[in-house]
């Protein structure tokens, strides 16, 4: 167990990697950021930093020896960087959340052999395949690339059959996954998280809305929360225990007509659709996830208000003074210049009285 004043080292310099680094700090631990990025989020709130590639071995390896404990803040860390940082630290999630997460058809394997009910899908390397694979699924479909993809980036979606090969060749025929439409009425995620010892908990479920494949608004809990909890449970629990998982991650949904659940994907890591537990809960999902990589008890996730919470995506952001002003709104900036579309730079947090 890690005790306040332990240095905790993170692989990411991102904004995650940033609200990591603060609420780590509030529990006395001092935090150490490894990144790419000259000036990162994350970077300029940690006691310390490190830029330098993510393939400079010498450097991760030289990072993890100097800290108690690695965490990653983003699942496309390479995962030989990941290694090499284990070897000389102790780190917290595993690399095999890493190996089963980065790759979509993975990830998919491994959540329907634990159980899971995901959409219709098949692996797609050609052109012709990707045919095969529109004639078996029907459209609309979903193409995406097996690797790398966020936001809606890397996915064509598919709504004629012809425009199968098309759709592959756009996305640089590269290996890809095709994912039959889902039918859901809404979408949601679960933010869970378990201890070295094994102790599971989650936050209640959030709601989720996108727009142009980016997260735009969570409402926690979601309506009917409480009804669709146990089973979201018990997906959550299944991955964290088949990931042998240490710290939070969180497992987005699609909710059917029927109540059922189906899996969208992982995010091995604390999520944009947990970042409304900042304030409406005693342990937030950054707090919960360093307590975990300490090997601490985990927090009580019950919220102590209902929230709102509202991504600022590029120029947004424009309206902080506006935003800073109006009573009772929680504001959190990142701390990144340049706001281009499409580019998340802060939130903020409503709360209002739990139902
Ligand atoms: P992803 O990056 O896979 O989370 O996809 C981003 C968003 O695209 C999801 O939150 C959904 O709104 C939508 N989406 C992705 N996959 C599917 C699917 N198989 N069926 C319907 N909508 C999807």
């Amino acid at each position: 167990m890690l005790k306040p004043g332990a240095r905790i080292g993170i692989l990411g310099g991102g904004q995650l990697g940033r609200m990591l680094a603060q609420d780590a700090a509030r529990l006395g631990f001092d935090v150490h950021v490894f990144t790419p990025e000259e000036s990162s989020p994350a970077g300029r709130v940690a006691a310390g930093s490190v830029v330098a590639p993510y393939d400079d071995l010498d450097a991760v390896a030289r990072f993890a020896a100097s800290v108690d404990a690695v965490t990653y803040e983003f699942e496309n860390v390479p995962v030989n960087t990941a290694r090499t940082a284990g070897e000389h630290a102790t780190l917290r999630p595993g690399l095999k959340a890493l190996e089963v997460c980065q790759d979509r058809v993975t990830e998919k394997r491994f959540v329907n052999d634990a159980g899971i009910e995901t959409t219709p899908w098949r692996a797609v390397s050609s052109a012709a395949e990707a045919s095969e694979a529109v004639a078996a699924l029907g459209v609309p479909s979903i193409l995406k690339t097996r690797r790398l993809g966020y936001d809606g980036k890397g996915q064509q979606v598919i709504r004629k059959a012809e425009d199968a090969a098309a759709a592959f060749e756009a996305l640089g025929g590269v290996p890809c996954i095709l994912e039959a439409f889902a039918p859901f009425t809404r979408e949601v995620s679960v933010v869970a998280a378990r201890s070295v010892g094994g102790q599971i908990v989650a936050f209640p479920l959030a709601e989720n809305h996108h727009e142009g494949g980016i997260l735009r608004t969570s409402i926690a809990p979601a309506s009917g929360a409480d009804a669709l909890a146990s089973d979201a449970l018990r997906i959550a629990a299944a991955i964290l225990v088949g990931l042998d998982y240490v710290g939070v991650l969180a497992v987005e949904l699609f909710v059917l007509e029927d109540g059922r659940l189906w899996l969208n994907e992982i995010a091995p890591r604390v999520h944009n659709t947990g970042h409304w537990t900042m304030d409406a809960c005693a342990v937030s999902q950054f707090e919960q996830h360093m307590r975990a990589v300490a090997g601490w008890a985990l927090g009580d996730p019950a919220p102590h208000s209902a929230a709102r919470m509202d991504n600022l995506i590029g120029a947004d952001v424009e309206r902080w003074q506006a935003l800073a002003s109006e009573p009772g709104v929680c504001l959190h900036l990142y701390g990144k210049d340049d706001a281009r579309p499409g580019r998340k730079m802060g939130h903020v947090n409503r709360l209002s009285p739990l139902a």
